[in-house]
């Protein structure tokens, strides 16, 4: 019998504006892509992180394959990225016929490990792909120091990185390109969706293309050409502005949403400090250096066995935790397409000891209470 949760793990955020968006989308009749909605949303993000550009895309899938394309990468070329991560950061450039290379991560973070890059680079390497885990910052000082040193481009997942910053620099803005997530689990949602950022102006031209089918509707919406043509290589990488609508009513409260998650996740940090002081579970680190989003709450604990007893107590409670990433490397097409370069000291054993629990805006400071409070029990049983 399926258990009715009473606390789920995630649920997708809304606007309060959301449908009344929507139907001003329908009413105008413009419902395709590039409308009022999507503008909107560009100008927020734009000012919100400063970069060049941003493009809804229709994915952050969709968005690494465009950098990939952006990145110029062609087979066998090598893309130097974490295993711990999701399967899109790697596709998008296997796609394009990319050798993966992995590399391990830092157990305090679970980013990449920005010391172990520079030995895993080779004449095939063209760019390192970052993911900024749990919206926290990786080291990018020092892997843009290596990209500029080997003439690579970084590409940042930031997918779980929106209003997140790395020395004051909002995460996705460092690299040359940076990839946002709004799929339903994310900070803010459009159901399935996301955007480019690029950082350099001179790629403006050749993305707007790329995600116009090829051709130069950009440009003749603008009034700068007369008539629109097929110019290069492109696909359809364009959101709804339905979507858009959505997504740009929860942008107007991204200040009240945010704080909500970040009291939550200060709540957890504190109610569970105790037990993480008798050494039975380790709390999230974030680096001086990094400002994060409250994407994620998680908590290591000592094994894989201990943390999947864990899993079932909260779910026989009520409470849906969840694990996270498989490691790539380990998978059929992780093994296909890419190899671990070095030793996985921490990607698999940190992986196994992760658990997330329920983390959405809507989350209750009594819910909050009542997920460390059972986490408590557990082990005070065991
Ligand atoms: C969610 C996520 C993605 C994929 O985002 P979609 O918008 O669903 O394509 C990629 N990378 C990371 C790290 C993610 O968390």
């Amino acid at each position: 019998m399926q258990l009715p949760y009473k606390i789920r793990f995630n649920e997708p955020p809304e606007g309060k504006k959301a449908v009344a968006y929507m139907q001003q989308a329908i009413k105008e009749k413009h419902i395709c892509g590039d409308g009022a909605f999507t503008h909107k949303c560009h100008k927020w993000l734009e000012k919100q992180t400063g970069t060049a550009k941003c493009l809804l895309t229709t994915s952050c899938t969709h968005a690494l394959e465009m950098a990939a394309l952006l990145c110029d990468i062609q087979a066998g070329d090598e893309v130097i990225m974490p295993s711990y991560t999701f399967v899109s950061t790697a596709d998008a450039f296997v796609l394009r016929g990319a050798k993966i290379v992995f590399v391990d991560i830092r157990p305090d973070t679970m980013n990449i490990d920005e010391r172990l890059i520079e030995a895993a680079i080779t004449e095939r390497t063209r760019a390192i792909v970052v993911v900024h885990y749990a919206g926290v910052g990786c080291e990018m000082d020092k892997i843009m120091e290596l990209a500029r040193r080997f003439q690579l481009r970084v590409v940042e997942d930031a997918a779980q990185g929106i209003m997140s910053t790395y020395k004051g620099k909002p995460l996705g803005t460092i690299g040359d390109f940076g990839c946002l997530s709004f799929h339903e689990t994310k900070n803010f949602s459009m159901g399935e969706g996301g955007a480019l950022l690029i950082r350099d102006p001179a790629h403006i031209a050749e993305a707007e293309i790329l995600r116009e089918k090829g051709t130069d509707r950009s440009r003749f919406f603008r009034g700068q050409v007369d008539k629109y043509t097929w110019q290069s290589k492109g696909s359809s990488y364009l959101p709804s502005d339905i979507n858009a609508a959505y997504l740009y009513a929860q942008l107007e409260e991204a200040a009240t949403i945010q704080a909500k998650r970040l009291s939550r996740w200060q709540e957890y940090y504190q109610r569970l400090t105790p037990i993480a002081e008798r050494g039975m579970i380790e709390l999230p680190m974030v680096p001086e250096s990094c400002v994060h989003n409250a994407h994620m709450f998680y908590i290591k604990a000592n094994d894989r066995e201990e943390r999947d007893l864990l899993i079932k107590y909260l779910k026989d409670k009520g409470i849906l935790a969840v694990f996270h990433y498989i490691p790539l490397h380990s998978s059929p097409a992780g093994k296909e397409h890419g190899r671990f370069h070095g030793v996985d000291k921490y990607t698999t054993k940190e992986s196994e000891k992760l658990l997330r629990l329920p983390m959405f805006h809507q989350l209750t400071a009594a819910q909050v209470k009542y997920v460390t409070g059972t986490i408590a029990e557990f082990f005070d049983n065991m």
